[in-house]
């Protein structure tokens, strides 16, 4: 089944505070709300229940991105982290001219993403399966994406060092966090001279029916990230350069 009438209402209704016109994605979202329910009964893929946060928490939290205007055009954007494909999916749904790399380290959850492009008929979406770490020096991908998006995936430390390597210079990281992000921001500035970021913007918005606060971190590339970085698997995260 897909998404109910009120389901339905609730995306039009929130994509409208976004400044979004979702009526001509309602079939695409609808899909993909299906595909995440039928997957969700064979393993857990996603922890949200009913209906209503599924499109608030997952589709209409991930368009707040485009609230910003960074995701005009044919840029290639990586999603770092994607997990079940957020905020990569509904992105590219809504901007169907974005190239997506939609990249995580689990394989079940690449294996979910890729079956919803092609269920989709998403072209110029590419699901990914590996660690950040390690496909960040491979030169394919190396300042590569205009854009890289992480949302609910480290904290900004450790994301700044596994997400700035793939920018290119002149692009931009968006890290989606939730309400309470001083603390980690305060202690960005002993990593990001390191790594060629600048902390450009902090945006704060309101979850359009949750009101729930969310931030959007946005940090600039600016200079090439040194070759040592990001450093081995699991190191950025055990010991954090801020
Ligand atoms: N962005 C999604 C998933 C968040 S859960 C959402 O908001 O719903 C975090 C995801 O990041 C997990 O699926 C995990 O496998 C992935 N991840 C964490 N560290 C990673 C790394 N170093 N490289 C690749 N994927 C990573």
């Amino acid at each position: 089944m897909g998404l109910s009438p009120r389901g339905r209402e609730v995306l039009l209704q929130g994509g409208v505070v976004l400044g979004l016109d979702l009526e001509p994605h309602l079939p695409a979202f609808s899909r993909l709300y299906q595909l995440l329910m039928e997957a969700n009964r064979r393993h857990n893929l996603t922890a949200l229940r009913t209906e209503e946060e599924v499109v608030v928490k997952h589709f209409l939290d991930s368009l707040t991105l485009l609230t910003l205007p960074l995701f005009e055009g044919p840029v290639r954007v990586l999603d770092l982290g994607t997990g079940a494909g957020f905020p990569g999916l509904p992105l590219k749904i809504v901007r169907p001219e974005l190239e997506v790399t939609l990249l995580d380290a689990t394989q079940k959850k690449v294996a979910f993403v890729a079956e919803a492009v092609e269920a989709l008929g998403l072209k110029g979406a590419y699901p990914l399966w590996g660690r950040a770490e390690e496909l960040a020096h491979r030169p394919e991908h190396r300042e590569a994406y205009a854009r890289v998006v992480a949302r609910a995936v480290a904290s900004l430390c450790v994301l700044a060092e596994i997400g700035l390597p793939f920018a290119a210079l002149g692009g931009a990281m968006v890290a989606q966090k939730g309400p309470r992000v001083e603390e980690e921001l305060s202690r960005l500035p002993q990593a990001l001279p390191l790594l060629g970021g600048r902390h450009q913007a902090t945006h704060t918005l309101k979850l359009p029916f949750a009101g729930e606060v969310r931030t959007l971190v946005v940090l600039a590339k600016e200079s090439p990230t040194p070759a040592r970085f990001p450093r081995r698997p699991g190191v950025p995260q055990k010991h954090p350069l801020c």
